[in-house]
């Protein structure tokens, strides 16, 4: 299958590893995104009021609305071990469910607090699994920001879906991540016109497609943030496909051509299907690129997205990288993207943000990647920003997003052009 993506060595190239303070969002985050894709599943964060106010605020889902996400706030009778919060959390549920009946998948979320205080979340979903089967299956993920970031909420509430999942031989192809119905319905209709019908895609929009893992199940993360989910995918015996991420013309075909190598799907099928839309693609991409060839880009370690991403801003589109941080680097999943790039580039793992800022300011980027809490501070010293997080919450993936993608790095490039031209005039 043809291969764009030419190794350019920085793979084997050493990585800047730090640890210190790190500015993150933390895995509650992921229920915002993860709720409206799983339908039938409720998500009870066991928290405190500042985890209520994190969801509340970024969500912006009203009460009234009855969201299908909420939190069993502990009180300082629980937090001091005054009372039993597991009794208490087993009456929460119960009020829950019988109000909800609508609910079949009952996520339990830990958080800070409730891992400090040591509430055996797991014991509890699997007794209460126990009661409420077989109308509701109750599984429990941490979504605690001690060492995490965002995007480790989905990671973590998917390894713990592919624990629960039945095992059968059954060849089929699994796609990990969740992907905007727009976007997923895309990828499905690109597979199924290579032949390959059978896809489960998890995480499931409903629990009552039955979903099952075994050795004759080949998989490939559609999400580069899905570390633990892969490791437990190898445990179960399923087989991993090693590919770029679907970022780009380049990374697209690079991602369906590993799909196609795996199940024989003729050159000739596979080059008919890919034509037009890749075609497409980079047409649009083209025209995109004119703003951002050139123009150096800094990305702070946020969403996991970063490598993947920065290979598609280089290679496909003509930006410079200075500095490519992600919180952590898991080769077996961004080893391809990371190889595609050039060998000079800084590549980090983890944060000592004081120690990067400074890195920043030295090198002046026309576009820093970073996170919310980092934005207005360096647009404030003259920085152009992207959030990292708008990256998780747009449409970004396949052939007919690429030149959206493409966009969102060249909007503010634009906006800070307009300004400087205000300021010269
Ligand atoms: S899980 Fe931790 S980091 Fe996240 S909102 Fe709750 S206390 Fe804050």
């Amino acid at each position: 299958m043809p291969n764009d993506l030419a190794p350019l060595g920085c793979g084997q190239a050493p990585v800047l590893k730090q640890r210190g303070q790190h500015e993150v969002f933390c895995g509650l985050t992921s229920i915002i995104w993860l709720h409206r894709k799983m339908q039938d599943a409720f998500f009870l964060v066991v928290g405190s009021r500042t985890c209520a106010h994190l969801l509340q605020s970024a969500a912006g889902v009203m009460i009234f609305a009855e969201p299908r996400f909420a939190t069993a706030i502990l009180e300082e009778t629980d937090l001091a071990g005054m009372a039993d919060a597991h009794v208490e959390l087993e009456r929460n549920v119960s009020e829950l469910l019988s109000r909800r009946p609508d609910v079949k998948r009952l996520f339990l979320v830990g958080s800070c607090p409730s891992e400090v205080i040591k509430i055996d979340l797991a014991t509890m979903a699997k007794k209460l699994s126990e009661k409420y089967a077989p109308h509701v299956n109750v599984i429990n993920f941490s979504g605690s920001g001690i060492e995490t970031t965002f995007t480790q909420g989905e990671d973590a509430c998917l390894e713990a879906v592919i624990r629960d999942l039945e095992t059968s031989d059954k060849t089929q192809l699994a796609v990990l991540g969740a992907l905007p119905d727009v976007v997923q319905d895309q990828m499905l209709r690109l597979l199924t016109q290579m032949g390959i019908a059978d896809v489960m895609v998890l995480p499931q929009v409903t629990s009552d497609t039955h979903s099952v893992v075994g050795p004759n199940t080949h998989f490939i993360c559609a999400q580069p943030f899905l570390g633990a989910s892969y490791d437990e995918m190898v445990r179960r015996g399923a087989q991993p496909i090693s590919a770029p991420f679907p970022f780009g013309a380049q990374g697209t075909t690079a991602w369906l051509a590993a799909i196609a190598d795996r199940f024989d799907v003729p050159q000739s099928t596979f080059d008919a299907v890919i034509a037009a839309p890749k075609a497409r693609a980079e047409q649009a991409i083209a025209k995109v690129a004119e703003t951002l060839s050139g123009r150096s880009i800094f990305f702070f370690p946020d969403s996991q997205l970063e490598i993947p991403l920065a290979r598609f801003l280089a290679n496909e589109c003509g930006m410079v990288l200075t500095e490519v941080g992600s919180p952590y680097i898991h080769r077996a999943l961004v080893g391809h993207d990371l190889d595609a790039l050039a060998d000079h580039v800084v590549i980090s793992e983890g944060q000592d943000v004081d120690k990067q800022l400074d890195r920043v300011f030295d090198c002046k980027p026309d576009l820093t990647v970073c996170g919310l809490g980092l934005a207005n501070p360096l647009e404030a010293e003259g920085l152009s920003t992207k959030w990292a997080i708008e990256l998780v919450f747009s449409p970004i993936h396949f052939y007919e997003q690429a030149a959206d993608l493409a966009s969102l790095f060249a909007r503010p490039l634009m906006r800070s052009d307009l300004l400087r031209v205000g300021d010269v005039a």
